[in-house]
């Protein structure tokens, strides 16, 4: 199939061939310097690089090259998103599924999962759990059952979700991460005030993918690979990609998602708002001995840096499915927003899952709370951000990304995370995380930029104290 960047098919801004080439391209010029570093040099301009020339990093055998990509990826995540790391949970609302996915435990044939489906009341509960651990920022996640989860319950749940005020506690961006659907569904998604739309490839690769997903409305390769078009053309214009990385070779689904970015960019003149790097984890009914292609750190690392350099303005997203080393290495290497104190089992923020409940959909490798989290973060340097600003005050999609490509947004980004820490701090944190925050705070408030921002950023923080809530730039 011939490679079309902007054409509606799956299989043409997909191209298998396109991918093949790329990856045998990428394989001759592994030792190539005098073209990794002038790959370099173009991506120093910080505009990104093509997937050719990302594929032909990530393939680079040189080390001392290597560590130029990785010192890089540092200076683009710094130039671009400072020290801030934007947290959040997943919630998940329901884990019946009628689809066949052999690496996801919820895959319909799996008898020992328990299945649960939160009632709006029980919703509300886990929202309140949430709301007190400090979190402002969801990302909803159910199994596709068209009949148990409809896109009606998905809908009542994010009003329920939105409609939760505890104590000083709100949620104000829920972000969805259910299965492929309608222009029309989205429409619905996008008037019910979601933040990001989250949907992961798995895999590029066709064949793959069909064998991976052998039954169920997902084993539809193409509509699951022109969702994305769909959600932009139904007014989505915050997606979220990714690939899970161990289902095919790295190397093919990283030049996949590239291309899939690239994609979006060309046919709606913005690209993704987010990737995620998620790599695949034991669960309930699943044996990662049984996947042949997980990815070693040290490549997972590679990877990660390759994506920062090739795509500067795209936030990158990791999960408790990473380790707190794992985890650290990848901040500093590119990603931007963490979840923290996250339960991956339906109901899990209100009831720790009993040992046979099974109803995970991973095994977590950071337990860490959220208040831990943001403490091991403080410490490392970073600024927990809870701001949810751009998306409330209608900064999305193109709005969003020219003020990113001018450098704008981190004028507002850098108030806008203080602000945010220090309601957190206030309303939730344990006493010693409060301490390290506020020094924090009052180191970082010096450093805003414009003498009239930071005066505001002040008299915001002053407010914050007193008890008033919700200040934005
Ligand atoms: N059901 C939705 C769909 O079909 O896209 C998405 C929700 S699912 C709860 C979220 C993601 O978890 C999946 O897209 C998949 O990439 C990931 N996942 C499934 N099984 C996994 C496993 N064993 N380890 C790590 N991640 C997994």
């Amino acid at each position: 199939m011939k490679y079309d960047v902007k054409s509606e098919r799956a299989d043409e801004f997909i191209s298998d061939a396109e991918i093949r080439e790329t990856m045998a391209y990428a394989e001759a010029h592994k030792s190539d310097r005098p073209l990794i570093v002038s790959i370099l040099k173009k991506a120093r301009e910080c505009r990104g690089v093509s997937h050719r020339e990302a594929a032909v990093l990530l393939a680079s055998d040189q080390p001392d090259l290597t560590e130029e990509m990785f010192a890089l990826a540092r200076e683009i995540k710094q130039k671009f998103y400072g020290n801030r790391i934007v947290m959040f949970a997943p919630l998940y609302l329901s884990n019946y599924c009628v689809n066949g996915c052999v690496y996801c435990p919820y895959h319909a044939k799996n008898k020992t999962i328990r299945r649960r489906k939160l009632t709006q009341e029980e919703i509300r509960q886990e929202v309140i759990a949430l709301q007190d651990m400090g979190h402002k920022r969801l990302a909803l996640e159910t199994g596709e059952d068209p009949v148990r989860n409809p896109i009606e319950y998905v809908l009542e749940s994010i009003r329920t979700i939105y409609s939760i005020k505890h104590k000083n506690g709100a949620i104000r961006r829920v972000n969805v991460n259910i299965a492929a659907t309608t222009v029309e569904n989205y429409r619905r998604l996008k008037e019910a005030g979601i933040g990001t739309y989250i949907l992961f490839q798995e895999t590029y690769n066709r064949k793959n993918y069909e064998a991976l997903h052998p039954t169920g409305p997902k084993s539809d390769y193409a509509y699951h690979t022109e969702a994305m078009d769909r959600a932009m053309t139904g007014g989505i214009d915050d997606v979220g990609i990714g690939v899970l990385f161990g289902l095919d070779t790295y190397r093919y689904d990283f030049v996949g998602l590239l291309m899939h970015a690239e994609h979006l960019e060309a046919r709606f003149g913005v690209g993704p708002h987010t990737i995620s790097v998620p790599r695949l984890c034991p669960a309930d009914d699943i044996d990662t001995a049984d996947f042949e292609n997980c990815v070693p750190d040290e490549v997972f690392h590679k990877i990660v840096a390759v994506l920062r350099i090739a795509v500067p303005y795209t936030g990158m997203i990791v999960s408790t499915r990473e380790s707190p080393a794992s985890r650290a290495k990848v901040l500093e290497l590119g990603v931007s927003q963490l979840s923290g104190g996250s339960r991956t089992s339906v109901g899990g923020y209100v009831h720790e899952e009993a040992a046979d409940e099974n109803s995970a959909q991973f095994d977590v490798s950071d337990r860490r709370s959220l208040d831990e989290v943001v403490a091991w973060l403080l410490d490392l340097g970073y600024i927990p951000s809870f701001c949810t600003a751009c998306y409330r005050e209608g900064r999305t999609g193109d709005r969003f990304m020219s003020l990113v490509k001018k450098g704008q947004i981190a004028n507002c980004c850098l108030p806008n995370a203080l602000l945010t820490l220090k309601e957190y701090l206030q309303d939730y944190a344990s006493p010693a995380t409060r301490q390290k925050g506020e020094a924090m705070i009052a180191r970082l408030l010096e450093t805003v930029p414009g003498e009239k921002v930071r005066e505001n950023a002040r008299r915001y923080l002053e407010a914050i104290g007193e008890g008033r809530r919700d200040f934005r730039f």
